[in-house]
């Protein structure tokens, strides 16, 4: 598997042997060309999911719960499913493969550290960063509350925000730059599945401003089509 044949323009006589992920690409306005950079593109990867779950009830708050214990309890979720998927395939992801933390097109995410400076670094260590980051945040009490009765913090919702973004980054790296090695080892249905889940998330809660989500909007749209 991997990339996509680039197909002879067909003949009216032969329309019907045309591909389910041509026709998705002209449904989606997408050339053979973008589906050559962006496997994740074609029908026959984007079909796959591992559950058919109605993830728009999956995300909603559900009644009688407080808005910010939902959000905090969604972070934690995410964020051992992303660690783990990002750990598989750690091993593909080094300096020499990603000299940079690159994303569709010519993304490329920058970490800004405590005092605001602005560090070029290789996707690991990018991604390290903010890994590092959000274990930290999630461990602080003062943030992250764990005790019954505790009271989130003033700016609560900005860190879940900041936390999502990083989220979003870290498999927005994986589908543009470890595609390749997400089908081979047949961890595709499950990066759809948490890409689906994660987009979703955000849209109901308000977390990721369009000009974020804008380089994955593409497959944001053809996943959401799927179902
Ligand atoms: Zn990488």
């Amino acid at each position: 598997m991997g990339g996509c044949h680039s197909y002879p323009s067909a003949k009216k006589e032969d329309s019907k042997t045309l591909q389910s992920s041509d026709i998705s690409s002209v449904k989606l306005g997408i050339n053979n060309n973008n589906l050559e950079e962006r496997p994740y593109l074609l029908q026959q990867n984007l079909s796959q999911q591992v559950a058919r779950t109605d993830m728009v009830a999956l995300s909603a708050l559900p009644p009688g719960v407080d808005r910010a214990e939902w959000l905090a309890s969604n972070t934690v979720a995410f964020f051992k499913q992303i660690n783990l998927f990002s750990s598989a395939l750690s091993e593909f992801c080094t300096p020499s493969t990603c000299p940079t933390a690159c994303g569709p097109g010519d993304t490329v995410y920058v970490w800004t550290d405590d005092h605001g400076r602005k560090l070029k670094c290789s996707a690991p260590l990018y991604f390290d960063y903010a890994m590092s980051y959000i274990q930290e945040l999630l461990t602080d009490e003062e943030v992250f509350p764990t005790k019954t009765g505790s009271v989130f913090p003033t700016g609560f919702v900005f860190l879940v925000q900041k936390v999502f973004l990083l989220f979003f980054r870290t498999l927005a790296h994986i589908y543009w730059s470890h595609y390749k090695e997400t089908l081979a080892l047949g961890l595709h249905p499950h990066l759809n599945t948490l890409f689906t889940h994660l987009t979703l998330f955000c849209q109901q809660h308000g977390l990721l401003d369009p000009e974020d989500t804008e380089p994955m909007q593409d497959l944001i749209t053809a996943l959401g089509q799927q179902s």
